[in-house]
């Protein structure tokens, strides 16, 4: 058998996390509507809602916090975080933001503006959702050209965040380049389930956009687990460092945005940063003050730029990424063999359990990965999220639930939190679920928000 790889940390604080008995979780989970979203965060033990912002810092990020320098312009800190950029990166010009949805807010507009035609769209692999919203908060539209491979849960390919790129050539013909506004390439493809886009695959797609002049942006959340999924799967880059890596997947871009949140090892933050055009990053620093704040800030405090800076070359170290994206791994592989079918292989950042086949009884309209959810926390107080027709919503024009492609039940990790004793917990929990998969029922609404309806919505058993 392989070796488990063990965490490259030991722990110096701990956080106590709350065990809780069935009976308490049903009260608590009723109280809350069936819906984890409004559970309390102390009720819940194994916490698996999000990987964003959720990380553990290292001691020396939590030093780097006390050597903040809080001058409202031209903090120390800020030339730290801009000269990490450089040395990673090899981009002259930072912006940073109070989290990647602010990059988006303050350079969309711009490039909107920038547009040579009148029908302006982005091109991505697959656009976040909070990046689909600013795409046309600024008055474009988003088109996806994720490769058809990535939609099969069961088919192991190893770059299930690549660009069809036969389709994003049609599509930029079909729009016609001058109204491309931007090709977003966003690694790893956290709408595929976090899964990588191999180098190749990021050359073509920018040489196509340079050869029609369009910009291409790298949404750059999860940079470093992409990295290192290309040393371990292409044999070209075996050698490569991660370091290496890093710069040749920033060269195939002219600029980023990034939720320092994921990769950046930090609980809040954001960048936006541009290779070399000042004209660009001159614009966008004028939206960024009256909608992030000064230039050398973009709503951070001094501090948490120093931690952001530090956290940028952590997160590059190879034993963390292994022990990042094993952990993953390893859960996935625990519930692979105790008989819990999953989105194969597991991405970089979360477990996708294919709730469709594990609950085949419950329909679409009664949501069977939210089902799972609940599940979930009721067997051990671990929080998931539904990724499925629950999160897809009601059709805008017929008002019909239509059923999603696929029923998910996403696990995702937080970054240096759980140890792999926490991973063996979460697949006993799920795989005793299983056991009774046939007496789990289904969900139906007692309140049914109008928009957004996951967030806030309040269910209820339908058995
Ligand atoms: C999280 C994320 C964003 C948005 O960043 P926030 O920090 O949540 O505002 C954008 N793109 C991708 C790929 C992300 O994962």
């Amino acid at each position: 058998m392989a070796r488990r790889i063990p965490e490259p940390f030991r722990i110096k604080m701990v956080e106590p996390i709350k065990q809780t008995t069935p009976e308490y979780r049903r009260q608590a989970l009723a109280e809350a509507g069936w819906n984890p979203f409004l559970l309390r965060g102390e009720d819940v033990y194994i916490d698996l809602l999000t990987d964003s912002g959720t990380g553990a810092m290292s001691d020396r990020q939590w030093a780097g916090l006390m050597m903040g320098d809080e001058a409202y312009a031209g903090s120390r800190n800020y030339f730290h975080l801009a000269d990490t950029v450089k040395q990673l990166f090899a981009y002259e010009h930072t912006i940073p933001t109070h989290q990647g949805r602010g990059a988006e807010q303050i350079l969309f507009p711009e490039l909107v503006k920038r547009c040579r035609g009148d029908q302006p769209v982005f091109i991505s692999n697959y656009h976040f959702d909070t990046t689909k919203a600013h795409v046309e908060i600024a008055g474009a539209r988003a088109i996806n050209v994720l490769t058809p491979r990535a939609l099969d849960t069961e088919a192991a390919y190893d770059w299930k965040g690549d660009f069809d790129l036969a389709r994003l050539e049609e599509v930029i013909a079909s729009e016609g380049a001058h109204n491309v506004a931007g090709l977003i390439i966003t690694v790893t493809c956290n709408s595929a389930g976090g899964q990588p886009v191999s180098m190749p695959n990021m050359r073509a797609a920018s040489a196509l956009a340079r050869q029609h002049g369009i910009p291409v942006i790298i949404d750059a959340a999860r940079f470093a687990e992409n990295a290192w999924f290309i040393r371990q799967r292409d044999p070209d880059y075996a050698t490569h460092s991660i370091e290496a890596i890093v710069m040749e997947m920033f060269s195939h871009g002219d600029m980023l945005t990034m939720s320092a949140k994921k990769d950046g090892l930090v609980n809040i933050g954001g960048l936006c940063c541009f290779k070399d055009d000042v004209d660009l990053f001159r614009a966008v620093q004028v939206r960024c003050v009256p909608m992030e704040g000064f230039v050398t800030y973009g709503g951070l405090a001094g501090r948490d730029m120093e931690a952001l800076a530090i956290g940028l070359k952590e997160g590059l170290d190879p034993a963390y990424l292994t022990y990042r994206i094993s952990q993953v791994e390893y859960l996935g592989e625990r519930l692979r063999a105790g008989g819990v079918p999953i989105q194969y292989p597991t991405g970089g950042h979360a477990v996708f359990v294919d709730a469709k086949r594990l609950l085949p009884h419950i329909p679409a309209e009664q949501f069977p990965a939210h089902a799972l959810a609940c599940e979930l926390y009721l067997e051990g107080g671990v929080r998931g999220v539904e990724i499925g027709s629950l999160l897809l919503g009601r059709n805008p024009q017929t008002g019909e639930q239509e059923p999603s492609p696929l029923e998910l039940l996403r696990l995702t990790i937080p970054r240096r939190v759980y140890t792999n004793d926490h991973m063996d917990y979460i697949a006993d929990c799920l795989i005793d679920v299983k056991q009774r998969a046939a007496s789990i029922g289904g969900l139906g609404f007692d309140y049914e928000p109008p928009i957004l309806r996951h967030f806030t919505a309040r269910l209820k058993p339908l058995r």
